[in-house]
């Protein structure tokens, strides 16, 4: 292991070698579709009658895996398991998990082009964005396996004469991880991870749309020698198997990442006090976001429209992160909206296994039809200038789509839509920047376009999200040097990829012997 952490850098893929890198990754992929998925519960492959069946959103006659489907019997068993797990994995040193990790992130990166193809299969991803997936997973496996490192003999605390005084870290016990379908592999793996290295054990419900990826995660960490019963593959729907571990008097923590809705009915689930429990249940949720890219009067407006266009678009806009509300100062309005316009039509919608694909499909029909619908409520609320037509005959394909003058409180101003839609809001000048961009119920990402510094310094201050950007777009946080999380209704205010994270995993203890 180095000493210092470097992110994984991204694949150069107008290089010929990775370009056939990735198609040869493609070509083994696509060898090895519909194929079985068993549950891993306290190390013992289990195969269900009852299976989730996961399609490629861009051929959806295309089954990439079909995965065996925890039922509440099964989850109870992982439970018993990861307890019995917990009791020697507790004690095993900090340093032996950071090993764990790190073999984990080497094996990763070994096979890195083999998993961006999977996410390619099994999310839609288009090259770039599944490399970025891959390499992100490798960072939070290095990163936090460092962390752990920094962790591990507390901090120090003073000591009186004949005293001797400590304050140290140590886990919680059994957590839940249920992870989402847009970061199939990295948050899947980096709260995973986190809880992992932190001491604790888990039972990991993956997105049921993109549960294949996560068992290639959980034989990769098996193949780096976690023992087992400490990571838990457990699939399962949400209502039966999610709301049974969330409401289950052992659980000790559960880390979340999805919807607000899902975020909030776990939150207050697990509130709950439930009979046989002793402690009260800590949660970690990652939620929604509503970001805004502005635009100040003095800003360089090429770069202005890129990166609204990069930032609403990347993925398809369904990142939490995505800069899905442009607000752009009146004087500089047109001029950005005609740039980003012109931009937008510039990029190719299509099966994001080809190379020249710039986006790809939306991960399933749900996902389709609730931006559709999106797309009719921004007829009525704003113009059309680009984009405004899906296709879903034989994949979920959305062109990326933009409204102009849409008013600040509208629904495409508010609510988050999580697919390829940008609204673009005028502003009369910084002030009334500021208060558009503040005005939601989120708070993750944000991004400044302006050549003006006293704004910069303002929006320092004002423009309240976790994770405030300048002359750049809103997404694309790297682990370690932009830890990623938000405010408000953005969830639990926790920082994936950052110092203090490993600490929401953990309980401090406080020792102190007179002598
Ligand atoms: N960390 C990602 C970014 O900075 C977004 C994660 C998410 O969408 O959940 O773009």
């Amino acid at each position: 292991m180095t000493v210092t952490y470097k992110h994984e850098p991204f694949t150069d893929f107008s290089k010929n070698e990775n370009i056939q890198a990735i198609k040869e990754a493609l070509v083994f992929v696509n060898s090895h579709l519909n194929k079985e998925y068993p549950l891993i519960i306290g190390g013992e492959r289990i195969t269900t009658s009852e299976k989730i069946t996961s399609v490629n959103p861009a051929n959806k006659a295309e089954v990439v895996g079909v995965v065996s489907k925890a039922t509440k019997e099964l989850a109870e068993k992982a439970m018993e398991q990861a307890l019995e797990a917990f009791e020697t994995w507790k004690l095993r040193k900090p340093e032996a998990r950071a090993a764990i990790l790190i073999r984990a992130a080497a094996i990763l990166r070994r096979r890195k082009h083999e998993f961006s193809a999977y996410l390619i299969k099994e999310a839609g991803k288009p090259w770039s964005e599944a490399d970025a997936d891959t390499a992100e997973a490798i960072d939070f496996l290095e990163y936090y396996a460092r962390q752990m490192l920094k962790l591990k003999d507390g901090v120090p605390v003073q000591s009186r004469e004949g005293e001797q005084n400590s304050f140290s870290y140590i886990p919680l016990g059994v957590g839940i991880v249920i992870s989402p379908f847009n970061f199939p592999l990295a948050i899947m793996a980096g709260t995973a991870a986190a809880a992992i290295v932190a001491g604790n054990t888990i039972l990991l419900k993956p997105a049921n749309s993109t549960p294949v990826v996560a068992a290639k995660f959980a034989e990769l960490l098996l193949e780096a020698g976690l023992p087992a019963g400490v990571l838990n593959y457990i699939p399962g729907s949400g209502a039966e198997v999610g709301d049974y571990l969330v409401d289950h008097p052992k659980t000790r923590f559960i880390s979340f990442t999805g919807s607000r809705e899902v975020g909030c009915r776990i939150y207050e689930r697990a509130a709950k006090v439930h009979s046989g429990q002793k402690w009260l249940k800590r949660v970690i949720a990652e939620m929604g976001g509503k970001d805004t890219v502005a635009v100040d009067k003095d800003a360089d407006l090429d770069l202005a429209a890129s990166a609204i266009v990069a930032s609403a678009f990347g993925f398809s806009g369904q990142k939490c992160s995505a800069g899905s509300r442009a607000v752009v100062h009146q004087d500089v309005y047109d001029e950005v909206l005609e740039k980003a316009v012109a931009l937008t039509k510039e990029l190719t919608v299509g099966n994001p296994e080809d190379a020249g694909s710039c986006m790809g499909p939306v991960i399933d029909q749900n996902s389709y039809n609730k931006i559709m619908s999106y797309i009719e409520i921004g007829k009525v609320e704003g113009r059309l200038m680009t984009g405004g037509e899906g296709d879903d005959t034989d994949g979920f394909f959305i062109q990326p789509t933009i409204f102009a003058d849409i008013g600040e409180k509208d629904r495409l101003m508010q609510e988050e839509i999580f697919g390829p839609v940008a609204a673009f809001c005028k502003a009369k000048d910084f002030n009334h920047i500021l208060e558009i961009a503040n005005n939601t119920d989120y708070g993750l990402t944000g991004a400044l376009i302006s050549n003006n510094r006293d704004h910069i310094e303002r929006a320092k201050e004002e423009f309240h999200v976790g994770n405030l950007y300048f002359n750049r777009g809103c997404t694309g946080a790297i682990v370690g040097y932009q830890p990623f999380g938000g405010f408000n209704m953005s969830g639990t205010d926790s920082k994936a990829g950052g110092p203090d994270y490993l600490l929401l995993h953990m309980q401090a203890k406080t020792t102190s012997e007179t002598f």
